[in-house]
């Protein structure tokens, strides 16, 4: 019997809980917390003193030596700059350990090293984090010992956002402003807030360390840009659901429980359609730390992932012809009297609250697709969208029989007066008990789809943080709640008023309804006919962010100014550039030192293999022909290396942000594509010890 896991206990154990702070401080104290915690302001100095006291107790209590303000740049991944508790000590030489309220509330981290997208200038490089007090303090243990990590914002000087919590945060207040309007026309007196739930699922890729060692594209650039497909792919679909392997068995217990520790509700776990692909679910919870959990779940993954001699690749695309990985970002919003806004009940034509909600959010992903889709563009998941395998690179809104129905009915008629039941499930085995059907079922290819009392977004990559997509989707919503309250509010008759509003809406944006095939190429095709945007790229979804429409948007709600948008397009156009630039060098270093020598020296043994033959006396045909084809590859492949050398030069010279990233995109991917060609299919000529790094094979399959 292996030792019995108790589950309640470490649940939260490194996390600084409510309950936690209960304990520790006075009940004024507590109050005051709670209340800042739920209807925000700002706490007094001497609590955050005393605040600051309890949680340096506790996390001394359990070891940590350190503190740090955790925060999320625009990198995408956190940061932190470590500080120890200690101080002067006193004249008897002894240390007391202290932090103070002024410490935890503000941080002064060295702005100049963060993306800021030329919102300031290297010599004005001042920059604080401010603590959130929305998401629980944690203990992180690393070899630098145990770290007091405190969730924070992270703004300039002059109050921009530098970072990726400060937006979602500015966007959730807006949601919940506009959603309470909502709710207040239909005589929902008691709900005192409207929050936005995020349920993440987290894919990736689990690979042996050693081998993950062998391969320079892997380190470098998180995916492999050359490898020839395995003779086996993920065509039997034996992997999806199947038996966990042992090795990844022990991975998964201990990510699991690293998680409980933490506070994440590390739920859901299975193996994915590719081989070495898994898929891990934490229970939703409110935006804001569902964000910071999902960026602790990959790190976590990657923690754990050393212990067990394995790497976890979090790239979108880590393998070309295997399917990549995604994040599921499943969405609703609650009242904090227990209301699913996004739940239709039994009888969705007679919900007049959720058809007005539903016919809102309808005109907001139609009126800012283009946005929607730039919120999940990242430089991995272009290798993604559109491949048969995630949704394609259009967003549209799968609704499922039932409300397709329902809508349909209210743009023909103005009335909706039946909704189509999920019924039983006959399964025609006696012992079987016949279950509840859902009234829909599911689509696998739709970008958004809406899946019982919540949509899911699919189309956000498995590497990047899930606050763009939050942000972005909180605040198009916001706005069509606006929208539809400003009218509503001045109208005498309600009941008929928001009828002919939701039928107005529902008919304008229909074309954003699908419940089709979303990988068939009918429906590219259809998707143009209906005009909707059809966007293949993060560069080219980049510009989203600074149309008029978007700026409107989000200086409406004071999530984005104008120039923090102009300087978030910088920087993506930035990340773009610069990663395509380490994945262009990487193959060339590759192809230099690894491919071609191998190639070369392989030739060289198999001249020797030609010669001697001949000499023998014996045909040498059939080794001529193989050493022929294969230093014509040789020489594509260097004329194909020159090609991207060049490129790559190009692009390095360009100045202008925007040019520069097209150009990486134009010409210096596709001259990786045209490297790789001929040096995959070396792969496949030349004998296996002969190639200089572990193949795709070995790689998936022997993990
Ligand atoms: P799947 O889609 O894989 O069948 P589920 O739909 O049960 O799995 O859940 C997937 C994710 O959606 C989980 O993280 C779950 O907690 C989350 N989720 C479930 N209900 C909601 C909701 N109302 N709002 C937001 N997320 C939710
Ligand atoms: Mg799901």
């Amino acid at each position: 019997m292996s030792e019995v896991l108790n589950v309640e206990e470490i649940f939260g154990s490194k996390v600084f809980t409510l309950g936690k702070m209960k304990e520790r401080l006075p009940k004024g104290v507590y109050r005051e917390v709670k209340k800042v915690m739920e209807q925000g302001g700002e706490l007094s100095k001497d609590s955050a003193d005393v605040v600051a006291k309890a949680m340096k107790d506790w996390a001394v209590e359990n070891g940590a030596t350190h503190f740090t303000h955790w925060f999320q740049p625009l990198t995408g991944i956190t940061a932190e700059k470590h500080d120890a508790f200690v101080t002067h000590p006193d004249e008897e030489g002894r240390m007391l350990l202290e932090f103070s309220g002024k410490e935890l509330i503000k941080g002064e981290p060295d702005a100049s090293s963060f993306p800021s997208g030329g919102l300031r200038a290297t010599f004005e490089a001042r920059g604080y984090t401010v603590w959130d007090i929305t998401s629980p303090a944690f203990l992180k243990e690393d070899a630098t010992g145990v770290i007091l990590c405190i969730p924070t914002a992270f703004c300039s000087y002059t109050g921009e956002a530098l970072d990726k919590k400060t937006p979602l945060l500015r966007s959730m207040e807006a949601i919940n402003t506009q959603a309470l309007r909502i709710v207040r026309l239909f005589g929902n007196k008691e709900a005192t807030r409207v929050t936005a739930n995020v349920g993440p699922e987290q894919e990736y890729f689990l690979v042996d360390r050693d081998k993950y060692l062998q391969r320079e594209d892997l380190i470098f650039a998180g995916r492999t840009l050359f490898g020839a497909p395995a003779p086996k792919g993920q065509e039997l679909e034996d992997h999806y659901f199947g038996t966990i392997r042992e090795r990844i068995g022990a991975y998964m217990k201990d990510l699991n429980i690293e998680l409980w520790k933490l506070g994440v509700t590390a739920k859901t776990q299975h193996n994915e359609a590719a081989p070495a692909q898994h898929e891990l679910a934490p229970i939703y919870e409110t935006a804001n730390i569902a964000v910071d959990h999902n960026q602790l779940i990959m790190e976590t993954m990657k923690k754990v992932a050393a212990r067990h001699n394995l790497y976890c690749l979090l790239h979108e695309k880590p393998f070309a012809g295997v399917n990549g990985s995604g994040k599921h970002d499943n969405w609703s919003l609650t009242t904090d009297n227990g209301v699913n806004l996004l739940d239709p009940g039994k009888t969705p034509n007679e919900n007049v609250q959720f058809l007005l909600i539903l016919s809102c959010i309808l005109k907001a992903v139609d009126t800012h697709a283009d946005l929607l889709r730039q919120s999940a563009a990242d430089v991995g998941n272009d290798h993604r969208l559109g491949g048969d395998e995630a949704p394609p690179a259009i967003i549209s809104v799968f609704l499922g029989e039932q409300l397709d129905d329902v809508v349909k009915q209210l743009i023909e008629t103005g009335m909706a007066d039946h909704a189509i039941r999920g019924g039983k499930l006959l399964t025609g085995v006696s012992t079987l008990t016949d279950i509840e059907k859902d009234a829909t079922d599911r689509n696998r290819t739709s970008p958004f789809a809406f899946t019982g009392n919540k949509f899911e977004f699919r189309m956000v990559g498995s590497k990047d943080s899930v606050a763009d997509p939050n942000t972005t989707l909180n605040a198009i919503v916001a706005e069509a709640f606006c929208e539809a309250a400003d009218y509503l509010e001045q109208q005498d008759d309600f009941d008929v008023a928001v009828h002919d509003l939701i039928k107005k809406y529902l008919t304008e944006h229909q074309r954003i309804i699908f419940n089709g095939d979303g990988y068939s190429q009918e429906w590219q095709e259809e998707a143009a006919r209906r005009g909707l945007p059809n966007i293949g790229s993060m560069v080219e979804a980049s510009s989203a962010l600074t149309t008029d429409k978007a700026v409107a948007l989000f200086e409406k709600f004071g999530i984005f100014t104008k120039a923090e948008l102009i300087s978030r397009e910088e920087i993506l156009y930035e990340i773009y550039s610069k990663n395509i630039n380490i994945e262009a060098l990487t193959m060339i270093d590759m192809a230099k030192k690894q491919y071609i020598p191998a190639v070369m020296k392989y030739t060289g043994e198999l001249a020797q293999t030609v010669l001697a033959v001949k000499q023998a006396g014996v045909d040498a045909t059939i080794q001529t022909e193989t050493l022929q084809l294969i230093t014509e590859k040789l020489a594509e492949t260097r004329k194909a290396l020159a090609t991207l050398e060049e490129a790559t030069a190009k692009a390095q010279k360009m100045t202008e942000s925007k040019a520069k990233a097209f150009s990486y995109k134009d010409d210096v991917f596709t001259a990786m594509e045209a490297l790789r060609k001929p040096v995959d299919e070396l792969e496949t000529m030349v004998a296996k010890e002969a190639w200089p790094v572990p193949g795709y094979a070995e790689l998936i399959f022997e993990v």
